[in-house]
């Protein structure tokens, strides 16, 4: 079954009146027909809901969905991508632990390492992912590596295959967001990725909620005497994590995701494959344009010209994602350039059917000092695209007539 026949056709109970989609169940708590079924519900004894932030069947939906798509036996989801991140990593981990991460990461994400840095949580910061920068940082204290398979806005994109495998010779889970790579590009479980985390609010949905969401595929054994808290889960078997997750943090912290927000995403996912397949057609003829317009020098993973073409190729059958970036020469032409732009909206987002772009240096990365900036691959005169699935002439056209004023005071 190919991507597109999944999407709209993965295994689900029928609903009881033949709605097409889960409906929303926009309720708080569910009745039970005597006290002795509802402790059942609560003892994970027999299936059914009870409470909204514990389960729901929208959100059942989506999770079953996801985890289908994804290639994992379940999945958790969140009220954002933040906290999918989040809860990932603490389920995991605790004070004194440490994550090795790229530098290049979503700008929102290295924020939160250096608040769990109160929490006794260190992270050490690599350029990119790679075999040759891992293996000499990692120790008895390394919990969890983590990456972006393809970095926002850095564009780096990583190895999967050769890192998992380093990883896994020292048990060490790798733990992928791919939010801007989505299963259109890969499937990071059959690389040797651990955990996925999503931030769907982006590709997944397609741009119209907030959620995010966790999918573990339980092939990873978490050793009790480095994961102590997963002793207590081991009677779930490969379901440990999900089970450690669920029963513990992430009901506790109530980070949940809304009803509406799941039929939001089970919405936005029954186009995610045609909406990925346009959006990487455009951003490639975009990326090609730019670069052979030659005024503004352009980023895009998929172009011949990018040092990640060949694995892209490999890890992705050549597709690049939806995300490009250029520099300007300097931020006032980069503003310039930005305000000149017809069909591009000015918005801090990815994944979103129309054209988003936005100055990462003033905005996301506004609380990073220029190191921080530069080892992500922002700079003052960098422009993130988020291409969207205009008709791309279009998109060639006021691209164009942007540079073409780009110089004007
Ligand atoms: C947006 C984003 C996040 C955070 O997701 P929210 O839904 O905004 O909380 C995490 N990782 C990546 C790669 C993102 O693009």
């Amino acid at each position: 079954m190919g991507l597109n026949t999944a999407l709209l056709h993965p295994p689900k109970e029928k609903e009881p009146c033949g709605a097409t989609l889960t409906p929303i169940y926009q309720v708080s708590a569910f009745e039970h027909s005597s006290a002795e079924q509802l402790e059942k519900v609560f003892h994970n004894q027999s299936g059914g809901f009870a409470y909204t932030r514990i389960s729901n069947p929208t959100v059942d939906a989506f999770e079953k969905k996801i985890a289908y798509i994804e290639k994992g036996i379940g999945a958790v989801a969140c009220s954002s991508g933040m906290a999918a991140v989040s809860m990932a990593l603490l389920n995991i981990l605790e004070s004194g632990d440490e994550i090795i991460a790229s530098a290049g990461l979503f700008g929102g994400t290295i924020d939160l390492f250096r608040d769990l840095e109160a929490f006794g949580i260190r992270t050490k910061f690599v350029a990119h992912i790679t075999t040759e920068a891992l293996a000499p940082l990692l120790t008895e204290r390394t919990k969890a590596v983590f990456c972006e398979i393809i970095g926002n806005p850095a564009l780096d994109v990583v190895d999967v295959k050769s890192v998992a495998d380093l990883l896994h010779s020292h048990h060490i889970p790798l733990i992928a967001d791919c939010t801007t790579a989505t299963p259109y590009l890969v499937h990071a479980f059959d690389l040797g990725a651990d955990i996925v985390v999503h931030s769907s609010s982006k590709y997944i949905n397609g741009g119209n909620a907030i959620s995010g969401v966790i999918v573990d595929n339980g092939s990873f054994h978490w050793d009790e005497t480095r994961y102590r808290g997963s002793a207590e889960y081991r009677k779930y078997g490969k379901f440990a994590y999900l089970a450690k997750l669920r029963n513990g943090l992430w009901r506790n912290m109530g980070a949940c995701l809304s009803p509406m927000n799941a039929f939001l995403n089970l919405i936005g996912m029954e186009t995610l494959g045609l909406r990925m397949e346009r959006l990487c057609d455009n951003a490639l003829a975009l990326a090609q344009f730019l670069e052979h317009d030659g005024r503004v020098t352009v980023n895009y993973p998929a172009l011949a010209s990018s040092p990640y073409a060949a694995l892209v190729q490999s890890q992705f059958g050549g597709r690049g994602g939806a995300i490009l970036t250029l520099r300007t020469g300097s931020k006032e032409k980069a503003f310039r350039f930005v305000n000149r732009l017809r069909y591009a909206a000015i918005a801090t987002n990815i994944g979103d059917v129309r054209t988003l772009v936005i100055h990462p240096s003033s905005t996301i990365y506004a609380h990073s000092d220029t190191q921080q900036k530069e080892a992500a691959g922002v700079y003052d005169d960098l422009i993130r695209v988020s291409v969207g699935i205009e008709d791309v002439q279009d998109l060639i056209a006021d691209f164009r007539q942007a540079i073409d004023h780009i110089e004007e005071e």
